[in-house]
């Protein structure tokens, strides 16, 4: 069985228009480092550096946002 509680979830934002486009999940305990990808933004048409803007677990997500 798989701990849960390992596991956060992340939001990756374009830095060039701040949608938020994407979400992600990765484990907390292996990855400290920020993280950023390439990813196809809708709204500028291109790929961009998407960054992590937070990190929730994922109980809080669940039971809504503060
Ligand atoms: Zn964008």
């Amino acid at each position: 069985m798989a701990k849960k509680a390992d596991r956060v979830l992340v939001t990756l934002a374009c830095p060039d228009c701040k949608e938020r486009t994407y979400h992600s999940e990765r484990t907390s305990a292996t990855t400290r480092d920020r993280l950023s990808l390439q990813k196809f933004c809708p709204r500028c048409r291109k790929h961009t550096e998407h960054r992590e803007t937070r990190a929730l677990r994922w109980p809080r997500a669940l039971h809504g946002r503060p």
